[in-house]
């Protein structure tokens, strides 16, 4: 049977970044920048005062008390009409353009404040104190975000001082998700007997927006090979498709003679998700996952998730692993990797330590609403006993939320560094 990192390779295999597209500032959070933002002049553009107070020569203050005439006052967006010679000053603004001539800034604490015309300057200030010169935080021309970093706040606020309104970025690919099964209904509509309502819909939706892609929701298939053709035609306009159900042994499972032409492989060496086929259809690649809740998610994060990951040009596609140490043990036969379901909290050790999901069923939704990761126990090895050492790939970071000490606020060392008065979050301590 395939292992699951030739199976990751086979679905990666091929896969380019999808061509780019413009869109405004607002609206590009969380996209991948498709070309190299240089900037187009200096930032600040002009050495201005980092401070409220007076534009000064510095060598005027040696004595340690001085008096200046102020020849006018300068307001963030003013422009200097005078330059300031040596017993003058300016009355300035932060932000304001420093004018020609001073080579300083005091601060308007550190004097008389100067309302009669006159300045006090208390103290002696340096060359440079408190002036922010042109091209100090980005030089023109500089490269300043690279193609393929994601656009977060940081980055947008970066691309907006540099003055740019929109930005290009990658589309996003569109993922069809199509669920098949007679049993399967979506929820809102009444289950009759033997049915379920889909929960793999929305799950895969709410995963693929999380990677970055764009979720189209195409219903569900009959298990009837005709039904199933009709089904999968309303997938053909998305840059991948994805299926859940049907790709097992049983009598009424499709997939894999649909997938059968372009079919790169039906079945991986883990667990959850051994059946799981990847092929073309209308051109696109098409996975073919398991209908077994925690399969066909964690099939998804495994398989799915760098082939969009990939589309939107990222160089890392997979997630991130950590270390951690079990807290229980977990037993598995060689021939097949495990991926369990983890919840992950940071110890009294400092390590971060991971309990296994009560259920690790691969039909409980309740083991994957426990799980922060996944332990990766590979093909070849067999029980890990607890206070071992594991590989967890992350799939979400909220047990950083809960890690104590993780909150910081001005004078909680002083009271209960790690103790009762960190504020908990609630809902997530209610699951387990
Ligand atoms: P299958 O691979 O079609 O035999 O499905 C395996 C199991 O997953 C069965 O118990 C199905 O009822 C269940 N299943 C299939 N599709 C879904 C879905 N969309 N949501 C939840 N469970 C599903
Ligand atoms: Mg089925």
């Amino acid at each position: 049977m395939l292992r699951l990192d030739e199976a990751v390779a086979l679905a990666l295999k091929g896969v380019t970044a999808l061509p780019a597209e413009r869109v405004g500032l607002e609206r590009a959070l969380a996209r991948v920048l498709a070309e190299t933002a240089q900037a187009p002049r200096d930032l600040p553009p002009w050495d201005n005062s980092a401070m409220d107070g007076f534009a000064l020569q510095a060598a005027d203050t040696a004595s340690g008390l001085t008096q200046l005439t102020v020849l006018e006052t300068i307001l963030a967006g003013g422009v200097p009409r005078q330059t300031v010679t040596s017993g003058a000053c300016a009355r300035i603004m932060t932000g304001a353009p420093l004018p020609a001539g001073a080579d300083a800034v005091v601060m308007v604490e550190d004097t008389d404040g100067g309302a009669s015309g006159v300045v006090t300057v208390r103290g002696v200030v340096q060359p440079g104190q408190h002036v922010r010169y042109s091209g100090e935080d980005v030089r023109a021309g500089e490269p300043v975000l690279r193609a393929g970093v994601t656009l977060g706040a940081a980055e947008l606020g970066m691309l907006a001082a540099m003055g740019f309104p929109s930005v290009m970025v990658r589309q996003r690919p569109r993922v069809a998700v199509l669920s098949t099964g007679d049993e399967v209904v979506e929820p809102g509509f009444p289950l009759g007997f033997g049915q379920i309502w889909s929960s793999n819909t929305v799950a895969l939706m709410a995963m693929i927006t999380e990677a970055g892609g764009e979720p189209v929701h195409c219903g569900v298939a009959p298990d009837d090979a005709a039904g199933l053709q009709a089904a999968l035609a309303r997938c053909q306009n998305a840059e991948l498709i994805l299926t859940t159900g049907g790709v097992s042994m049983g009598e009424a499972d499709l997939m894999k003679a649909a997938l059968s032409d372009g079919l790169r492989f039906h079945k991986v060496a883990v667990q959850p998700g051994k059946p799981v086929a990847l092929g073309r259809l209308f051109g696109k690649p098409t996975f073919g996952l398991p209908g077994n809740p925690v399969s066909c998610l964690v099939t998804f994060q495994q398989l799915v998730r760098p082939v969009i990951r990939a589309m939107l040009g990222l160089s890392r596609p997979f997630s991130p692993v950590i270390e951690a140490v079990l807290t229980a043990p977990i037993r598995k036969r060689p021939g097949r990797a495990l991926l369990a379901r983890a919840r992950l909290h940071r110890g009294d050790d400092g390590a971060v330590h991971a309990t296994p999901a009560r259920s690790q069923s691969s039909g409980a939704m309740s083991g994957m609403v426990e799980a922060d990761g996944l332990v990766i126990l590979p093909l070849e090895a067999g029980d890990a006993a607890a206070g071992e050492t594991v590989r967890v790939q992350v799939l979400r970071w909220r047990f950083m939320d809960r890690a104590e000490p993780g909150y910081w606020r001005e004078g909680a060392e002083a009271e209960a560094p790690y103790g009762s008065s960190a504020p908990s979050s609630g809902e997530d301590d209610a699951c387990c």
